[in-house]
């Protein structure tokens, strides 16, 4: 009876986590004893350290328990990758992903499991923040990127949905099927389909360090999954260039039956420097967006793995691995 019991992966990344390991291998451990008792659900826990400089790997090794590895890269591959590294150590019949600095909660990580337990139906049960706290301007912001990336797309990427998620073995096999370098997770979950559901909550506050988004990394971020998920800018600025260069002619036209046929004479340089900044403006604005392109294909064409294992350590064995 216990062989033929069905298994849950848990898979964390963590990037110098020190301060919240005591409070999270508490809590994968009651995770542990509250899915075997609700679900008959067995754990195994995959956490992979993406290149920490601190001791939070040592630190994990002693205070996780039951089955467990830590997946040790060999440098901080960002935590995209990192999820990837520990789905692709996965074996067991359901997957939870979930961050290891404490801001998802066991409870909501239960949840997450029992709609995915109880919904035979359903092959991914995301959990999704409500951006209650959040101001106005970032809400906004958060809505012209989701509309820019979605249009003309077979498939949507929702809003505010991250890596806590919990899903099927096929998923998370075809999660690591899409090898790309450049990840952006949300829109990877999104292309490889399956049957979601949402689960709405409220992220609990970080119990230790800082976040590692600033401002500027958000809006690389965003750049990045815009020009590895969508067309639409490209088309946007040919067309704004394409309008430009149209009215540009047309006033010149204006200017040119001004001058010859009523006699006019037209002031040149306001006219002339309008010109030159607002073509100019797109133009550079077209090549760096281009080049946003440009260099996602430079990163794909290149024949390298998504990341490099330095070793794996587990409560099995502690040692190297291939
Ligand atoms: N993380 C990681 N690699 C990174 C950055 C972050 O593995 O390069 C981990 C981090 O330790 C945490 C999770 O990813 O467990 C989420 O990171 P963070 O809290 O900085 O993101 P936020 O919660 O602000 O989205
Ligand atoms: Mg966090």
């Amino acid at each position: 009876m216990s062989e033929s019991k069905l298994t849950l992966d848990i898979v964390a990344p963590f990037l110098n986590e020190a301060a919240s390991v005591p409070g999270f291998a508490r809590l994968l451990s009651e995770l542990d004893a509250e899915v075997l008792r609700r679900f008959g659900l067995k754990t195994r826990k995959i956490l992979v350290d993406d290149g920490s400089t601190d001791d939070s790997a040592a630190l994990f090794g002693k205070a996780l328990t039951g089955d467990w590895e830590i997946v040790r890269l060999s440098r901080n591959f960002g935590k995209e990758v990192a999820v990837l590294a520990g789905l692709d150590r996965t074996r067991g019949d359901m997957v939870l992903i979930m961050d290891a600095d404490l801001q998802h909660s066991l409870d909501v990580s239960l949840k997450l499991i029992a709609e995915l337990v109880e919904n035979p139906d359903i092959d991914v049960v995301y959990a999704r923040t409500n951006r209650e706290g959040a101001s106005w301007k970032r809400s906004q912001l958060a809505k012209l990127f989701y509309s820019l990336i979605n249009s003309s797309q077979r498939f949507d990427i929702p809003e505010n949905a991250g890596d806590f998620r919990v899903m099927r073995a096929p998923v998370a096999k075809a999660f690591t099927l899409l090898r790309d370098k450049r990840r952006f997770n949300k829109g990877l979950y999104a292309w490889a389909g399956f049957r979601h559901k949402a689960l709405i909550y409220t992220p609990a506050d970080r119990a230790g360090g800082t976040s590692k988004w600033s401002r500027g990394n958000l809006l690389a971020f965003s750049l990045e999954g815009i020009a590895s998920f969508s067309v639409v800018p490209l088309r946007i600025l040919t067309l704004s260039g394409l309008a430009a260069a149209l009215a540009g002619g047309i006033y010149g036209l204006k200017i040119f039956f001004e001058v010859f046929f009523y006699g006019i004479a037209v002031p040149g340089f306001p006219s002339l420097l309008i010109a030159v900044v607002v073509l100019g403006g797109f133009n550079l604005a077209l090549l760096g967006l281009i080049g946003e392109y440009v260099w996602v294909a430079l990163s794909e064409s290149k024949d390298r793995p998504v990341y490099i294992v330095r070793d794996v350590v587990s409560n099995a064995r502690d040692g190297k691995e291939p």
